[in-house]
């Protein structure tokens, strides 16, 4: 029943208008079925877009994501008539009705390519694209789950989330278009790129650059000094609420390690997710800091990591684990074998880490608004940190403040009336 009210407000949440979904049959073979919501099909710049869904009679394994099954895959399509091209733009794959793999990327980065004839993608732009002719084919009754909406995400990144990825590789070559899931894992992040490239204003540390003089070095950085919603945080006087357990994928491996000159980042292959506020965000990459930045009670540990999330619309959420000295961590073990110790690109992991061997079991968390603790500083990001520290050992810690040449870690800020539940 949970499942069921969940799905029934990802779908509501992620809808951001409600209208009566009318699906319609395009195919069907012994395997599976392709429904289009008709009221779903909509001009959008050059391009027709609509949301389909396809209904599997037995799982299908999700070939971006090893051990993940579903049966039902919702997709956003879109169609360039005058070519006669595709591109997906949305998947959301669940297992009954749960949630199980959701990917995204932005139109105007999707590679378009020619369906194969006779396929989903061919018939449904066949549909999408024969020009104001009424649907023919007959319509089915809809699911309660379906009244409540059904995905519409509205595809487009934030500076955040640019600014956050900007070291994220784009070395993988696009897929057959046969499958829509890999097709968008594989798009290179053509904005991101360009970002990273805009986005070149050297800050740092300490010094003139450092960051009380952050938000002199760029207008765009001007957030750093004028926003009243700053990251890090002291944690402190906070409320106590009924937080929901975290729920969510952490499974899937890491993909590269990079030492970006700020930090050391590791990327992750899609798949991993976080379910908040009943919204999915995926995990893109983990950093760290040294010192921690958030402080708990005042008190300052020697390592803190951000698995960075982000949802469709480019939203954030950040989930801080906080290191102690101890016995050496297995995960940052496998990492460091691989430390960058100077700046440079992204280079493939040889070994397997997957994210809950780097986030503690005991799942108890603050949570708080704040910001990117970096320039931009851009605000709007929902913070999660797990009370519970991890531990590494003295020679881990050492190795990663060797590897970044100098404390990364920006002084904690006014809360400015914001309450921190737990
Ligand atoms: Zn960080």
């Amino acid at each position: 029943m949970k499942k069921v009210i969940l799905f029934l407000l990802l779908s509501i949440i992620l809808s951001g208008n409600s209208y009566a979904i009318t699906w319609v049959k395009l195919n069907e073979s012994s395997n599976s079925k392709l429904m289009l919501d008709k009221q779903s099909v909509l001009q959008q710049d050059a391009f027709k877009k609509a949301w389909v869904k396809v209904e599997y009679r037995t799982p299908q394994k999700n070939l971006e994501t090893v051990g993940t099954e579903y049966t039902l895959s919702k997709l956003l399509w879109f169609f360039d008539c005058a070519t006669q091209k595709s591109a997906t733009s949305q998947v959301f794959q669940y297992l009954g009705n749960e949630l199980v793999y959701s990917a995204g990327v932005d139109p105007k980065n999707a590679e378009f390519i020619e369906p194969v004839p006779e396929s989903d993608v061919d018939i449904a732009m066949r549909y999408v694209c024969r020009a104001n002719k009424p649907a023919s084919a007959p319509i089915e009754s809809k699911t309660v789950a379906e009244k409540a909406g059904t995905p519409v995400a509205k595809p487009e990144k934030s500076e955040n989330e640019k600014a956050e990825t900007k070291a994220k590789t784009v070395a993988e070559k696009p897929e057959p278009a046969a499958n829509p899931v890999a097709a968008i894992a594989a798009q290179p992040d053509k904005q991101g790129a360009a970002k990273a490239e805009a986005n070149k204003t050297h800050w740092t540390y300490e010094g003139k650059q450092g960051p009380d003089n952050w938000a002199k070095l760029s207008p765009e950085f001007a957030i750093c000094e004028t926003g009243r919603n700053q990251s890090p945080i002291n944690i402190e006087n906070t409320m106590r609420a009924s937080l929901k357990p975290l729920k969510g994928i952490q499974k899937f491996p890491a993909k590269d390690i990079v030492n970006n000159g700020h930090t050391v980042q590791v990327n992750f292959k899609q798949g991993n997710m976080l379910v908040l506020d009943s919204a999915p965000y995926q995990m893109k990459q983990v950093h760290f800091h040294a010192p921690s930045e958030n402080t708990i009670n005042g008190k300052s540990f020697p390592l803190e990591a951000h698995f960075v999330h982000a949802d469709a619309k480019g939203n954030l959420t950040v989930i801080g684990v906080m290191f102690k000295e101890g016995e050496a961590s297995p995960g940052l073990e496998k990492l460091w074998a691989q430390l960058p110790d100077k700046e440079g690109t992204p280079v493939p992991l040889k070994s397997r880490v997957i994210p809950s061997e780097l986030i503690p079991e005991n799942r108890a968390y603050y949570r708080f608004s704040g910001s990117l603790t970096t320039p931009p500083c851009s605000e709007g990001v929902r913070w999660l940190l797990m009370k519970t520290p991890m531990t590494a050992s003295k020679a881990q810690i050492e190795a990663f403040e060797r590897a970044v040449k100098h404390h990364n870690n920006r002084p904690v800020q006014a809360l400015n009336g914001r309450v921190i539940v737990e």
